[in-house]
């Protein structure tokens, strides 16, 4: 347990910035090309990037956004975060936040599901931890994680036997699915940083889930590896070694980062496993419902077309191709690969 600064700031300094950011931003241009606070950078450019439907390898993946991925093979199926509630961000900032159990459920009946296997936590903040102990409750699935996502389990009854601490390089199997964590780190700027110690009962602030331990996450698939790693930030030489086909890559925050930054990001993330796919992740605007289109976040949090210009740049250099996932929609992550 340690206490961050963040839990002690009032709720004033996020209105002071919320009412600048409002009094800065331009009414009806949320797409405008000015940096203001609450403006976004458009999508439109980088519509090129969208990954297209596909069907008929033996693992189909489907994106949920932000960093939430559901793999499965038609006998077994696992969840990246399965973070869907997604509450807006005034409740974010001000309110208390819980798991949506409808929209969870009705996450699961669009998808066709009601049984998952395993759901792993890349880490415990809200937009990765919070849905995931239900999603497992709902379709009895294995919660894998930290210590401090256990303890976002127990606060929402699951049993201590629907509960698996992972720790570093420990490998798991479920079915043809066999997955490594590997710890990681969170991407700079942690606003939530510590443990979450005892059972998380919600409703709760956000600042309550905690990071507790970042993982990467690599998964194999009959001789094909997918890594998802959702927070843009890497442990030096940690990937080294480790091949890779696919990486489900995190730029959140990205865009905030030096040209330094970025590319030692590249370098120990997507050169050392020689992946030759990346689908990004994190960038959408998770404040906003699933529902509705994604959309990048405001340049008050992130800059993705920052980050898509370096990204896109590092990528042509290194023969690398780069993805928008679509939500919903199915896709053969492995698809034309050699
Ligand atoms: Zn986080």
């Amino acid at each position: 347990m340690c206490r961050s600064r963040s839990s002690s700031r009032t709720p004033l300094c996020l209105i002071a910035f919320l009412l600048s950011a409002v009094l800065l931003s331009v009414p009806g241009c949320g797409t405008s090309s000015l940096r203001l606070p609450l403006n976004r950078p458009s999508l439109e450019p980088f519509r090129e990037y969208e990954q297209q439907p596909s069907t008929g390898g033996p693992v189909e993946a489907r994106f949920l956004g932000a960093t939430s991925v559901l793999f499965q093979d038609g006998e077994t199926a696992i969840l990246s975060d399965g973070f869907v509630t997604r509450p807006g961000l005034l409740r974010v900032l001000l309110g208390r936040i819980s798991p949506d159990r409808e929209r969870i459920q009705n996450t699961l009946t669009r998808l066709g599901l009601d049984s998952i296997v395993a759901v792993f936590a890349g880490h415990s903040h809200y937009d990765h931890a919070l849905d995931a102990p239900v999603f497992a409750q709902l379709t009895g699935a294995v919660l894998l994680g930290s210590p401090s996502t256990a303890n976002i389990g127990r606060g929402v009854g699951l049993a201590d036997s629907a509960l698996r601490v992972v720790g570093d390089g420990e490998v798991l199997r479920f079915g043809k699915f066999e997955l490594t964590f590997l710890e990681s780190v969170h991407s700079p700027g942690d606003r939530y940083p510590c443990t979450v110690d005892e059972p998380l009962v919600p409703p709760a602030r956000s600042s309550a889930w905690r990071t507790g331990t970042t993982y990467s996450v690599l998964i194999r698939y009959e001789g094909r590896t997918i890594l998802v790693h959702g927070s843009a930030n890497y442990k030096p030489g940690a990937l080294r070694g480790r091949r890779v086909d696919v990486i489900y890559l995190g730029i959140g925050t990205l865009g905030r980062q030096s040209d330094a930054f970025v590319d030692a990001y590249w370098d120990e993330v997507v050169r050392a496993t020689g992946a030759k796919r990346v689908i990004l992740v994190h960038w959408d605007d998770f404040f906003r419902s699933l529902d509705q289109p994604l959309r990048p976040m405001p340049y008050a949090m992130d800059s993705f077309a920052d980050s898509m210009q370096h990204i896109l740049r590092r990528a042509t250099a290194d023969g690398v191709e780069v993805l928008l996932p679509v939500p919903w929609q199915p896709t053969d992550p492995f698809t034309g690969l050699p």
